[in-house]
């Protein structure tokens, strides 16, 4: 948090926002998923008991800040990135949310869980993954090399994957919104 020090007990904007944030409703993550040491990086999330295809293992919940590029140059908005996970969600807006479980689900070039739903049946220890495409949309973000060990591995997974047209075909419905008009457009 820049121009913060630890004696600074004047209010802030990021205790304002964490007071929103914290009034917002939270996340579902099926019980059956638990936190563990992943092999594809750091943590991962983890299936407990045997999950069927089409099963809803996560519901997003609706809270979080909300804010623009001009917002945040401006410092209207300020917030600390060890406790809130930015998703991009339209051209120029963004929503900031608390870190939680969803945060840990790890890349895989053939995920098991899209739109928060089960894609194929996971078994017990197996680590749930999701796809990069559908949520990073910098340009410049980079991820070399992908460890997630699937048959047909990127290699590279960027913040322009979701101009694949594999990828477009595969995820069909689970783009936001923004994405889904640019993938209108070049199409
Ligand atoms: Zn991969």
């Amino acid at each position: 948090m820049e121009n913060r020090t630890d004696d600074d007990t004047t209010p802030t904007a990021e205790s304002a926002l964490t007071q929103r944030v914290s009034g917002a409703e939270e996340s579902w993550f099926d019980p059956r998923l638990e936190v563990r040491a992943s092999s594809i990086q750091g943590q991962g999330v983890f299936a407990t008991a045997v999950i069927q295809v089409g099963e809803q293992l996560v519901v997003e919940g609706g809270g979080g800040v909300v804010y623009s590029t001009q917002d945040w140059a401006t410092g209207t908005v300020r917030l600390d990135p060890e406790k809130y996970n930015e998703d991009q969600i339209d051209d120029d807006l963004y929503r900031a949310t608390l870190i939680d479980m969803s945060y840990l689900f790890n890349h895989s070039c053939a995920p098991n869980m899209w739109g928060g739903v089960a894609q194929r049946v996971v078994h017990p220890g197996e680590e749930v993954t999701t796809d990069y495409a559908l949520s990073i949309f910098a340009p410049a973000y980079c991820l070399a090399p992908c460890r997630c060990g699937a048959p047909g591995c990127r290699q590279r997974v960027t913040g322009n994957d979701w101009q694949r047209p594999d990828l477009q075909a595969r995820y069909s419905g689970h783009f936001p919104p923004f994405v889904q008009r640019q993938i209108q457009r070049l199409g």
